[in-house]
């Protein structure tokens, strides 16, 4: 299936607001099966996803939102959606 990538112009310029209370689910990065491919890199509304190696990367807590667009978008199930806790809870 053809992926289509929207654009986002000015991605992460809610990267000084903490999402920490924001999120119910956050992603985990399993890094097991990533095939390297940026998907979830390239999708991240606020730039929360950053890359560690060539096949393994991650996300800031203190940015990501919990929209679990890279989740959806990684062609190999390699980032799951976690529950976050109480939402008041400070989990970072
Ligand atoms: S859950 Fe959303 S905000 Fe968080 S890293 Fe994934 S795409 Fe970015
Ligand atoms: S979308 Fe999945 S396979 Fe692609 S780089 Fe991200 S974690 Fe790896």
């Amino acid at each position: 299936m053809k992926q289509v990538f929207g654009v986002v112009v000015q991605p992460g310029t809610t990267r000084d607001q903490k999402k920490t209370g924001w999120r119910i689910y956050k992603p985990h990065f399993k890094q097991v099966d990533c095939i390297g491919c940026r998907a979830c890199h390239r999708c991240c509304p606020d730039g929360a996803v950053y890359r560690i190696d060539k096949k393994k990367f991650d996300s800031d807590m203190d940015a990501c939102k919990g929209c679990g667009i890279c989740a959806e978008m990684c062609p190999v199930d390699d980032i799951e959606m976690v529950l976050e806790g109480k939402p008041d809870e400070d989990n970072s």
